[in-house]
């Protein structure tokens, strides 16, 4: 899961950004507006946190813009600004919920959680597949009631593919949803995340199979 932070507070968005990644999302920062909606174009993101007073283009018009091309991502505004009239315009707007300065990183984290339990709609946030149980709001990972400890990369290979279960996913796919973990993501490395997983999966009745030349799944063991 990839998540936007668009504030230019340096430090304030390297707090969340460490946080965030802590928490096991791929977080990318942009620090103004402009740089917000061209990133934004490329819809590789699931939440997006977004500053209200931000150089070139404001929080309100790239939260505008946004919604004019009709996505449902979910947005969560972060603003120093406390006047009701400012909260109603966001929302009004097409934020999903408003968070006013300064507020504790749990706090965030928490909102961060309830917004995507929300836009995951109806379907559960734990998937499971044979013995493997993923929980997409949580982040936590079990094989037959036990908790695997993955690593911030595997997660993410693994997070993908749970969510297109039976289905194909290629490689520069792959590396795309974990780009921001680490510039330095390769093909190659995914090769490595996926070598780990299938043996951190063993007994889980589930494995993630290779398509020659296409990418790979996650599919049944005996299928
Ligand atoms: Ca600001």
């Amino acid at each position: 899961m990839r998540i936007l932070i668009t504030e230019d507070d340096a430090a304030l968005a390297e707090a969340l950004q460490f946080a965030l990644a802590h928490a096991g999302y791929a977080v990318d920062w942009v620090g103004n507006g402009t740089a917000a909606d061209e990133a934004l174009k490329d819809d590789v993101f699931g939440l997006l946190i977004l500053d209200l007073g931000l150089p070139k283009l404001d929080g309100f018009e790239v939260l505008r813009r946004l919604r004019r091309r009709n996505t449902a991502l979910p947005v969560l505004i972060l603003s120093g600004r406390e006047k009701p009239e400012e909260k109603v315009l966001g929302l009004d707007l097409g934020a999903d919920d408003y968070l006013v300065k300064p507020f504790s990183l749990n706090e965030l984290q928490a909102r961060v959680r309830a917004l995507l339990r929300r836009s995951a709609g109806g379907s559960p946030p734990v998937i499971c597949y044979g013995g493997l149980s993923f929980d997409t709001v949580e982040r936590l990972v079990s094989v037959n009631g036990k908790a695997l400890a993955l690593s911030t990369h595997e997660l993410g290979v693994l997070e993908v593919l749970v969510q297109r279960f039976g289905r194909v996913v290629s490689k520069a796919r792959l590396v795309e949803q974990l780009y921001s973990y680490d510039k330095g993501v390769t093909q190659n490395a995914i090769e490595v995340y996926v070598h780990r997983l299938r043996r951190k999966l063993d007994g889980a009745g589930v494995t993630v199979k290779t398509q020659y030349a296409r990418g790979y799944l996650l599919d049944y063991v005996n299928h």
